[in-house]
């Protein structure tokens, strides 16, 4: 299964979700920090792992 990145708009947590959801079901897809829903998807970073950090 495909892995995405993603961050969340609102406290600016990066997470990775793995892309299993239907269509319908990426709504539910929300940030594990905060819960917020204000998420988008990081694109070119899939495969990227770094050791940073914060
Ligand atoms: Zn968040």
């Amino acid at each position: 299964m495909p892995i995405y990145e993603f961050k969340c708009n609102s406290c600016g947590h990066n997470f990775d979700l793995i892309e299993s959801l239907q269509e319908h079901d990426k709504h539910k897809e929300k940030c594990p920090k905060c819960k917020s829903k204000d998420i988008e998807r990081v694109l070119g970073t899939v495969s990227v792992q770094t050791s940073k950090k914060s």
